[in-house]
Formats: C-alpha cells, sequence, structure tokens
C-alpha cells in the first residue's frame, strides 16, 4: 500500500499551511469580545488574498469556478483549514454553504443555479439548512413537523425549525419540509428553497450556545415559518425527494467535517507541545519533563493519525465503491474521529492550565464550538449502532 502524497500535493497543503498560520491566526489575538460582524472586512480582504493565489473554493469544480480537487486531496487541505477557526471561511470551504453548493450543482435546474447558486459560488451571499425541529428529535429526522402545503403554483410553508446554522445573514434558508405525508417516510419531505426576506420567515433569536450567541456565519438561529408562501420552482429535485438529496451528500460531507477535526487536534497538539517545551514548572524543569504531560501528547499523536488513516481509508473507499458501500468507515470516523479532537483539545487545555480556560489561546474556541461534533450529522450512539448491527449480523444477530 502507497501512503506517499504526490509532490504537488505537499507543495499546494505548504503553501496553505503557510498562509492559515500567517494570515489565520493572528485574526484569532483580535477576534476575543467582537462579533463576526465586526471581522468581516478583515475576512474579506484574506479571502481576496486565497482568491490571488488560486485557493477559492478548493471543493468546487473547476468549471464552477472553484479549484476542482479530487476528493482525496480537498480531504488533506480540510485538514489544514481546520487549523484555524476561519480556515474555511476564508478558502469559501464553510458549512453549510458547501454542502448547499454540492446539493445546488447536483439538483438544481439551470434556472435555479442561476439565481441561488451564482451567488454563493462567488461568495456573494451565504445561506443556510433548515431542517431540525426543537419539538422533534433531530437523530430521527424523518419524524418532523413543518409542511409545505401546495396552493396553485405555490407552497406554503409552516413550521419550527432550531440551530439552522449561519441563518442570521443568509440569503436564503434550503428548508426541509413536509410535501407527501401519506408516503413512505424517507419519501415524505422535500428541500425547498426560502429567501430569508420572504414574509413569514422569522428569525426568532440566534440561540446563546456555551455562553454566546454569536452573530452571522458563526451562529445556530431558531426560525418560525409561519405561511412562507413560495413558488413551486423553489423546490430541488423531485417533491419528496428531500431525504434521497440529504444523504448523497453525507458521505462528502462527513469526511470534510472529520478532516477539519483532525486539523483541530493538530493544532490542539502543536499548542500543547509548545506550552510543555515553554513552561517551567520548576526553576530549570520544564513541563515536557513529566511522565504524564509527555503521555498526553503520545496519546494525542497516536490517536490523531489514527483518525487520519481511517478518514482517508473512508475517503477511498466513497472514491473507489461509493458512500454507500462504504457506510461502516463513514460512521466510524464520526464518532472515533469526534472524539478524538475533543481529547485532545481537552488535554491541551489541562497542560496549559488556566491559560487554557482563558481566551487567550483558541483552545477555549475549540472547546465551545466543537463540543458538538458529537451531536450534529448523527449523534455517537447513532452511529456506533450502524458499526455494531454490521458486525453483529456476521454472529447472525439481526435485531438492532
Ligand atoms: C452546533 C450545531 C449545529 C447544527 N447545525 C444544524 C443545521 O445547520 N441545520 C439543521 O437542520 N440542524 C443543525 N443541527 C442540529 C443537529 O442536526 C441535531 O442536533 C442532531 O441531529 C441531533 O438531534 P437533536 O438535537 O434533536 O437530539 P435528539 O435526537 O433529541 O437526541 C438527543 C440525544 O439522544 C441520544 N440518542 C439519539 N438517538 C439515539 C439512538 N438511536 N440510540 C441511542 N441514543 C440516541 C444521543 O445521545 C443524542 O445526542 C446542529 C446542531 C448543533 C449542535
Amino acid at each position: 500500500m502507497d501512503f506517499s502524497i504526490p509532490e504537488e500535493t505537499k507543495e499546494r497543503l505548504a503553501r496553505v499551511r503557510e498562509f492559515v498560520e500567517h494570515e489565520l491566526y493572528p485574526i484569532e489575538k483580535i477576534d476575543q469580545g467582537t462579533s463576526f460582524r465586526d471581522l468581516l472586512p478583515i475576512l474579506n480582504d484574506k479571502r481576496a488574498a486565497v482568491r490571488a493565489l488560486g485557493f477559492w473554493q478548493p471543493q468546487v469544480p473547476q468549471e464552477h469556478g472553484g479549484m476542482g480537487l479530487r476528493f482525496l486531496d480537498h480531504a488533506l487541505l480540510s485538514e489544514e483549514l481546520g487549523k484555524s477557526p476561519y480556515g474555511h471561511y476564508a478558502f469559501g470551504a464553510q458549512a453549510p454553504d458547501a454542502g448547499n453548493i454540492e446539493i445546488l450543482i447536483e439538483y438544481a435546474t439551470e434556472e435555479q443555479r442561476e439565481r441561488w447558486l451564482q451567488p454563493l459560488l462567488t461568495g456573494e451571499t451565504r445561506s443556510c439548512f433548515s431542517m431540525t425541529e426543537p419539538d422533534r428529535p433531530g437523530s430521527n429526522p424523518v419524524w418532523m413537523d413543518t409542511t409545505a402545503v401546495r396552493e396553485g403554483d405555490d407552497y406554503i410553508i409552516n413550521g419550527h425549525k432550531w440551530f439552522t446554522t449561519s441563518a442570521d445573514g443568509a440569503a436564503y434558508a434550503i428548508v426541509m419540509a413536509v410535501t407527501n405525508p401519506a408516503a413512505q417516510p424517507h419519501k415524505r419531505a422535500s428541500q425547498i428553497i426560502v429567501p430569508t426576506d420572504t414574509p413569514g420567515f422569522k428569525l426568532v433569536r440566534n440561540i446563546s450556545c456555551m455562553g454566546h450567541a454569536g452573530d452571522e456565519w458563526m451562529s445556530h438561529a431558531e426560525i418560525i415559518y409561519e405561511n412562507v408562501r413560495v413558488p413551486v420552482d423553489n423546490r430541488l429535485g423531485e417533491e419528496g425527494a428531500g431525504f434521497a438529496i440529504a444523504q448523497s451528500r453525507l458521505g462528502a460531507g462527513r469526511i470534510h467535517h472529520c478532516m477539519r477535526w483532525i486539523g483541530v487536534a493538530e493544532r490542539a497538539l502543536d499548542l500543547m507541545c509548545r506550552r510543555a517545551v515553554g513552561r517551567e514548572i520548576a526553576p530549570g524543569e520544564m513541563l515536557a519533563s513529566r511522565h504524564t504531560v509527555q503521555n498526553s501528547i503520545a496519546e494525542s499523536r497516536a490517536a490523531i493519525d489514527a483518525a487520519r488513516l481511517m478518514v482517508l481509508n473512508a475517503a477511498w473507499k466513497i472514491d473507489h465503491v461509493g458512500a454507500k458501500e462504504a457506510r461502516i468507515e463513514i460512521s466510524t470516523i464520526k464518532f472515533f474521529t469526534a472524539r478524538t479532537m475533543l481529547d485532545t483539545v481537552d488535554r491541551a487545555i489541562q497542560i496549559h492550565g488556566a491559560l487554557g480556560i482563558s481566551d487567550d489561546t483558541v483552545l477555549q474556541s475549540f472547546y465551545r464550538h466543537e463540543r458538538s461534533a458529537r451531536i450534529y450529522d448523527g449523534p455517537d450512539e447513532v452511529h456506533k449502532r450502524v458499526v455494531a448491527r454490521q458486525i453483529l449480523k456476521d454472529y447472525g444477530y439481526t435485531r438492532l
């Protein structure tokens, strides 16, 4: 098996790494107590610099203005971007737009592409994805209350959503709503584009999470859809195809998340090591001399390397046999990588002592923002069940 990375990829990764370290790490120093809105002028400058380097939207095919990187190449690049909380945003590869761009490229009509995809490709607008509801379990997404009822050439949408990431300031939401209540559970819902200035679209609040409500791209909104009227032409794909569309991009989406989390873990390990060699714990004795600290470093190194190999293997399998065949690998990396990242961030904070709790390093931001990795895109338990079910099937146990 050949684990070598092609020279061209290595060079690209080195250039991206340099950009992230020199241009994006310094933003962390000024973001303390600053809203995302206030950071936008700086981030827009960084985006312009990324474009000038030819690194804009690495995941988007060249014919749509992106770099058109192969899946594995983009996965590796995603790790570099993940080292900064602003990496994906600066490169135009941020969730949820990246996923919405994929969906629109695949399922939108020419007219829809022109109107909704084009502004995302240029970065002139943002979008969001509105599926989870406060009164229904997101882990069982086929059970939802939001409806889109047809009236002539329009849908009338009513529902209550929350944790719609980046809705604040977005131009439109792609809303998952029940259009075919009598159909099989997986064929009941459709994805419908709703401009956020449509009457009846009510952004109730940016939900305060871990003490911060956030704003703009860095926020999660509660939204009421009250008699929201949009043309039937705003539907993506066939009526009732909402879950099939969502499913089609889950594999790629999880690889991108996982590689970003590996970037977070690498950054935390780097900070851990810098602190270990820079902090005197007694006169002339560095923190790095303590075995427990060495253990933390070694455990983190091993777990991150294991996670990366697992993610790249899953990406390779998706490339070669498709996401359906790779579903066990995809579920395995989802919970394993999330845990690896969170364990590493926690160890890094511990080794920093009080400094790790303070806002003086990026660790607190990782700790607050990334805890949710074990919940969104399927909670740990759901993915472990998928894996265990497959293994136990080989032992004749099929009641899971
Ligand atoms: C930061 C963040 C961003 C998000 N962004 C978006 C977004 O942009 N758009 C969107 O639509 N949604 C978004 N979500 C919502 C996310 O998809 C849901 O939170 C997730 O699907 C879980 O649903 P729930 O919160 O309703 O938890 P529930 O479904 O109520 O589950 C609660 C807990 O029960 C346990 N559990 C659930 N199922 C099982 C099972 N089968 N076996 C054992 N235990 C189980 C798990 O521990 C789980 O965490 C986001 C969430 C977060 C935290």
